[in-house]
């Protein structure tokens, strides 16, 4: 059982939109996990291996290990809604057993990003489903499917339905992010120039002009409740079950 389970299409996509929250949880003493879809290996900038490197850096930064984040290595843009795929993630929900399952808002530029809200949608109603049969390590896993969903965006952005103030979480935020220095320029963190393969192409996200937007986003939600960083979530569907109206405070 653990508090939260976010899921991604590529390594860093965690890093570069909910690693504040999930981070925040545990700083209260909760707990989460991540599951990443791809390795992200048809990246144009860096390889598998040298972002499954850096996932490494970004997990002790996050302070979880490797048995708190798996990758179903489905092929890099060619997240397919099929029953392979869908099965390998229904294990990993009934392996985590989350309370809150986050993933990918159902629109975006990038076509995994969409595919993976899609993907998500189906393990999670499957998960729940005692007629399909699971198993992990060899033993039988029990149906389960958590209660609440909340998707976060991409770059196309949409309006938060509710808003985590990260401010103490920000500057590990970016550093995580920064671990990833195959892909990303971060204007206010040094990067190992050993590591930071800055003659690779850019791309839209690799860039300082877009970790500047990044941090700009973070700011205004951050500044909408009154705090200085925020990231933002939609919940999914159906209201969320409130006990009390003082839960809300
Ligand atoms: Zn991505």
């Amino acid at each position: 059982m653990t508090d939260l389970l976010a899921i991604a299409a590529h390594p860093d996509d965690i890093e570069l939109y909910v690693s504040g929250s999930l981070m925040r949880t545990a700083d209260l003493g909760g707990s989460f996990a991540i599951c990443d879809l791809t390795r992200g290996e048809r990246g144009t900038r860096g390889s598998a291996e040298t972002r499954g490197k850096e996932t490494e850096e970004a997990n002790k930064i996050m302070g979880i290990d490797a048995s708190r984040r798996c990758n179903l290595e489905i092929p890099d843009g060619d997240i397919r809604l099929n029953e392979e795929n869908r099965g390998r993630l229904v294990q990993a929900i009934r392996h985590f057993r989350p309370r809150i399952l986050i993933f990918p808002s159902v629109s975006d530029r990038h076509p995994d990003h969409e595919n993976a809200h899609r993907l998500v949608r189906e393990a999670w109603f499957t998960a729940g489903l005692s007629a399909v049969e699971t198993e992990y390590q060899g033993r039988p896993q029990e149906p389960y499917r958590p209660d609440i969903q909340l998707t976060f965006c991409h770059v196309w952005e949409f309006e938060p339905d509710m808003i985590v103030d990260i401010s103490d979480q920000f500057e590990r935020k970016l550093a995580t992010i920064a671990a990833y220095s195959s892909q990303f320029t971060i204007p206010s963190v040094n990067t190992n120039s050993d590591t930071n393969c800055s003659q690779e192409p850019e791309t839209l996200i690799s860039g300082e002009n877009f970790m500047e937007y990044l941090i700009a986003r973070m700011r205004r939600w951050g500044f909408i409740i009154g705090a200085r960083y925020g990231e933002g979530f939609q919940k999914l569907d159906s209201p969320i079950k409130i006990n009390d109206l003082r839960d809300l405070l």
